[in-house]
């Protein structure tokens, strides 16, 4: 199948507002008292920083006053010891603020990452074959930390920053009104500039997030234990750091191009405010020489408009283009939020599940062409169904589909009467075990790394044992030093390591712990010979007689004792029935077949042991 590169991404439209509706309260109430605390300090130091102001006029006129013998020293005193001491209180205030902002910060943090995996668990499955939506949540990491510098912006903004200008405007009000207005011009042109730097950041953003995707897995390739070892002995080592530098490049690029734009711009914003206080300075030394100001509010008006400047730069040129900035980050992070969940009423399937599909399509995102193809079939509680056909012929794909964990495109798939569509994939889950081509491996105790398979139940050794054996082994064996209490990973201490086999013996196991309905295998046996594997789904379907079972395989030694056979091609299911009749209908089967026969006979006797010992 091929990429479909007419499909565009469609992304949800989300904008400043739905950001703060959809993510400020969930913060708030992570910890609703710390927030509470946090809003009273700074509230009080917003009170504290601009009355200032006052007490600094009363003081400089003190000055004015004492020099010229119209008050005592100890009224001047005392007015400079207000305004050191409310100096004091706000630096006080500032370590208070720090420590709950930090603690409330931290909680936030948690609830949020929790919150996504919980997120993430609940998806729609197939959201993770769509590659516009893996950027998407690649992007969402970034915008959940953003999304709390938005809640902090907009708390310094509401409760520090406003409450400061409105007291300090309303003093410079009283005192000379044009100080206002031109306070206001120097910093409306840059209001105009924010909507650039949005718009910066978001081309930015959706250039570097598939990039970054492609990085962290090429740094995978070169650092996890799964690959290294490949890595190496096939020298893909060079060719996977090329590509990591590359990227890296790539990103650097990208991040310096919009890094130069952005200080263009606030080039031009510095140098039209730069005139701006020019003029500033300038009016006030004009009312001071005209007398419209006493010498003390010169001097307070003077000393506060470096904190009035410092107010206003910080919430034009930081707060707005932090949110700015942020912004895209964020409606990633609330896009992502908003993905569909696995939808559907809880139903109880029961222990016999009747598998119907009627004409079933199906396609991957992004992708022209079905990956299945109508296919039509009925399953029977209880029998054993082995889906056999060449490399991509769609067999995964189908028992995606019957186990309900992808929807059909068209046609439908029910199971026990109810649609997949309808039905909670949870509640079909709870009545299936699966291993995977891709089965994986927990640094965990052999003990753990079975119970997993049914966390609903008691994990005593008798059951576990079961498991084991019905998977071929027992914990006594040589290479479980510790029985169930093996650490099968050599990340940790006293860890073991092991083979292939190994591990695919202790994730059939774990399917076999589980008491589910129905059991499939998809071929966690590709990279084991087709004897081994002959043996291995043999054993299988012998123990599983009393379930629905499925083996998924193209080779096919072991397909001969299934109670029927579907042959898949291209997506359709083109021929079904027993090994016998298949083999009779002489069509793409037989040809199948024949294509490995000389395989199987070579290894006659060791087929006729396989028999034995699936019947015993
Ligand atoms: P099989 O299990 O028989 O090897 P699959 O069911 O995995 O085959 O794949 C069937 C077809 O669907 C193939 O053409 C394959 O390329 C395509 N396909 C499988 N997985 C994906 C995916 N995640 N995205 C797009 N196409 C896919
Ligand atoms: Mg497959």
């Amino acid at each position: 199948m091929k990429k479909d590169k007419k499909q565009k991404s469609t992304k949800e439209k989300v904008g400043l507002f739905k950001c703060i509706r959809v993510t400020v309260p969930f913060i708030i109430k992570s910890a609703p008292w710390l927030f509470v605390i946090s809003c009273l300090v700074l509230l009080c130091q917003a009170f504290l920083e601009s009355l200032q102001i006052y007490v600094l006029e009363d003081m400089f006129n003190g000055i004015t006053e004492l020099a010229n013998g119209n008050t005592t020293v100890i009224a001047v005193m005392l007015a400079i010891l207000l305004w050191a001491g409310l100096y004091m209180a706000s630096v006080g205030l500032l370590y208070v603020t720090n420590y709950v902002d930090e603690k409330f910060g931290y909680t936030s943090a948690n609830a949020q990452l929790i919150q996504c995996c919980e997120k993430m668990a609940r998806l729609e499955p197939i959201i993770f074959e769509n590659t516009d939506k893996l950027d998407d949540i690649e992007k969402a990491t970034n915008g959940r930390d953003r999304s709390r510098d938005l809640l902090n912006i907009i708390k310094s903004l509401v409760l520090f920053t406003l409450p400061y200008l409105v007291i300090v405007s309303i003093y410079l009000i009283k005192r000379e009104p044009l100080l206002v207005v031109a306070m206001v011009l120097i910093f409306a042109p840059t209001m105009v500039q924010q909507w650039a730097i949005k718009k910066l950041y978001t081309e930015k953003e959706d250039k570097q997030a598939p990039l970054r995707r492609k990085q962290g897995y090429y740094a995978e390739c070169i650092t996890d234990p799964k690959y290294y070892k490949e890595t190496r002995l096939l020298g893909g080592y060079r060719f996977f750091i090329k590509n990591f530098r590359d990227l890296l490049t790539s990103l650097i690029k990208l991040d310096l191009k919009t890094g130069i734009k952005k200080e263009l711009l606030f080039f031009c914003t510095t140098f039209i405010s730069l005139t701006g206080r020019l003029v500033v300075y300038y009016m006030l030394f004009r009312f001071l020489m005209n007398g419209r100001i006493s010498v003390g509010e010169f001097a307070a008006v003077f000393s506060s408009l470096g904190v009035l400047e410092s107010q206003l730069h910080n919430l034009f040129y930081n707060t707005f283009s932090s949110v700015s900035e942020g912004l895209p980050y964020i409606e990633n992070y609330v896009r992502f939020l908003n993905f569909p969940e696995m939808s559907g009423k809880e139903v109880d399937l029961g222990e016999n599940i009747e598998i119907r599909l009627k004409d079933v399509k199906f396609a991957y995102p992004n992708q022209t062409g079905n990956a299945l193809d109508g296919v039509s079939f009925d399953i029977k509680p209880k029998e054993t169904v082995a889906i056999v056909g060449e490399n991509g012929s769609g067999k995964s794909t189908l028992i995606k589909l019957i186990t309900g964990y992808y929807k059909p495109s068209e046609g439908e798939v029910k199971l026990n009467g109810n649609d997949t569509r309808d039905t909670s994939f949870p509640s079909v889950a709870k009545r299936l075990s699966a291993v995977f081509q891709r089965y994986p491996h927990y640094a965990m105790t052999l003990r753990e790394n079975l119970a997993i398979g049914d966390i609903s139940k008691e994990p005593t050794d008798e059951a576990l044992r079961k498991a084991c054996a019905m998977s071929g082994f027992s914990p006594e064996e040589k290479w479980l030093p510790n029985g169930f209490d093996t650490m099968l990973s050599r990340e940790f201490d006293d860890g073991v390591g092991l083979s292939g086999g190994q591990i695919q013996r202790i994730a059939i196991a774990r399917a076999f712990y589980r008491n589910s309905s129905i059991i499939i295998l998809d071929e966690p046996t590709a990279a084991i010979d087709p004897i081994e594997e002959a043996r291995i789904y043999g054993r299988f379907a012998e123990l599983s007689k009393d379930r629905t079972s499925f083996i998924v395989t193209h080779r096919l030694a072991s397909v001969k004792i299934a109670d029927r056979i579907i042959m898949m091609k291209e997506g359709k299911a083109v021929e079904m029935g027993t090994h016998d009749e298949l083999m009779a209908l002489d069509g793409e089967y037989k040809r199948m077949y024949d294509s490995q026969r000389q395989w199987y006979e070579s290894n006659e006797n060791a087929s006729t042991d396989i028999e034995a010992e699936a019947v015993n």
